[in-house]
């Protein structure tokens, strides 16, 4: 048999249900905040993600999944959302001088080492807010994630690290500072920060390295060199979050894998997850439009990755019993196939909630009766040869000792309608 792509997860029915059900509500909470959903193409030309995520990051020099189209055009399978929003907003004029708010999910494609809550194809949902500067911003995407977390009852196994990167050009001197600092200790850096030093070197600040750690003790701090504007948000943003009663923990390492971050930057973070301990990452990027060949235009988001807020949510909400129906309806005689069929067609029309399944396969009634229970199923019908020439059917309780009873199709259909309300 032909194996799955080496880091291309399966989502098996049993995760899936949770799946949907996580997914539903953390969409449904976005729209409750006025956000609109967007979707955005799955392949996007190289250079957007070359330009937006930017040169130095790992995300381009490594994990990208690029190729070349019939036509030799350079495209690539986006590893991210926010530069593609950023480009079909552009695109269809809905940037300039309109506040955006918006939100998207799907899949993205990182060319990464696959291990548990890493892989090459992982799901993101990200929102995102345009032309809207300021803490409050901030605050209203960190107060978001943080009424999702309570939502989805995961909120006491994460925790918010916080910290702020400045203005660009803070960022520049910071930078210079950063590589003056290292670069006699580039003998003791480990290989990827050595590489980074003169590529990317904030994200020195962000190896698990402990000896790159160590050494990082002594470096020049970030907050040192913020100006004015940049301390003044960072500490309206916290006296909001404060007001919100969002707790947070400031993090003067935390620095983003992406390079159009500025200012804020935020993650969500467990401990419970390994080192795979991030499920939800976000900041402000007021730069990026401009890079991107738009006019200057605030933003900020954030993304969350689905399969690792799935892993927490595991952890304390394991179903129990899974169902997969609420009715299962066994044939007897295999000729009566086509009424059970008809008959079932005409009760779903009656009773659209119900999740009914037919039984397939035939066999005798006590092992269709064993699939119906296997299914979680609370009702089991049965068409027998007398039922149908009366054109009812045997209705038995497969989670109660009631008795088995017969009923015709709208007493059914108001019977089970009735039931699952309740
Ligand atoms: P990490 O440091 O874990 O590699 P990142 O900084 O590369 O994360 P972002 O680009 O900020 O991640 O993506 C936002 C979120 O998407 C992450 O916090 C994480 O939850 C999720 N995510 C990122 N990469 C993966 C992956 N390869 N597999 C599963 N989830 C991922
Ligand atoms: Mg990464």
């Amino acid at each position: 048999m032909v194996q799955s792509v080496r880091g291309m997860r399966d989502v098996l029915p049993d995760e899936a249900r949770r799946w949907r059900s996580v997914e539903d509500r953390i969409k449904y909470l976005m729209l409750g905040y006025g956000y609109e959903e967007i979707h955005l193409p799955l392949l996007e030309a190289t250079e957007l993600f070359s330009r937006g995520v930017g040169e130095g990051t790992d995300i381009v020099e490594k994990e990208m999944y690029t190729l070349t189209d019939q036509e030799g055009s350079g495209i690539t399978l986006r590893p991210e959302g926010t530069a593609s929003c950023v480009r079909a907003l552009q695109e269809h004029g809905l940037l300039f001088n309109q506040t955006q708010r918006v939100f998207y999910s799907g899949p993205m494609f990182r060319y990464e080492r696959p291990q548990k809550g890493r892989y090459r194809q992982f799901y993101q949902i990200g929102a995102e807010v345009f032309g809207a500067g300021g803490a409050e911003v901030d605050a209203e995407l960190i107060s978001m994630c943080y009424r999702l977390w309570c939502d989805l009852g995961i909120d006491r196994r994460v925790h918010l690290e916080l910290n702020t990167l400045g203005s660009s050009s803070v960022r520049k001197r910071y930078r210079e500072a950063l590589v003056t600092y290292l670069t006699p200790l580039i003998d003791q850096l480990d290989e990827d920060s050595q590489r980074r030093l003169s590529r990317n070197p904030l994200r020195i600040l962000d190896s698990k390295n402990p000896q790159t750690q160590a050494l990082l003790e002594d470096a020049p701090v970030m907050s040192a060199f913020l100006d004015e504007e940049s301390v003044a948000n960072y500490e309206r943003l916290k006296e909001l979050l404060n007001q919100l009663q969002v707790p947070y923990q400031q993090n003067d390492r935390l620095v983003r894998g992406l390079d159009y971050y500025t200012d804020t930057v935020f993650e969500w973070v467990t401990t419970d997850l390994g080192s795979q301990g991030t499920i939800c990452a976000g900041g402000r990027y007021d730069g990026l439009v401009e890079m991107l060949g738009g006019k200057p235009t605030p933003g900020s988001g954030y993304a969350i990755g689905l399969e690792r807020v799935l892993l927490l949510h595991e952890l304390d909400h394991a179903e129990r019993e899974p169902r997969s129906a609420d009715v299962y309806c066994c044939v007897v005689d295999p000729a009566q196939h086509g009424w059970a069929m008809h008959f079932i067609e005409q009760l779903r029309e009656l009773a659209p909630d119900l999740r009914i399944r037919l039984h397939a396969g035939g066999g005798k009634l006590k092992n269709q009766l064993k699939r119906a229970d296997q299914t979680g199923a609370q009702w089991a019908l049965i068409a027998g040869d007398s039922e149908v020439t009366n054109n009812r059917v045997a209705v038995k309780f497969l989670r109660t000792d009631q008795a088995q009873v017969e009923m015709g199709l709208n007493e059914l259909a108001a019977f089970l309608n009735n039931a699952i309300q309740s």
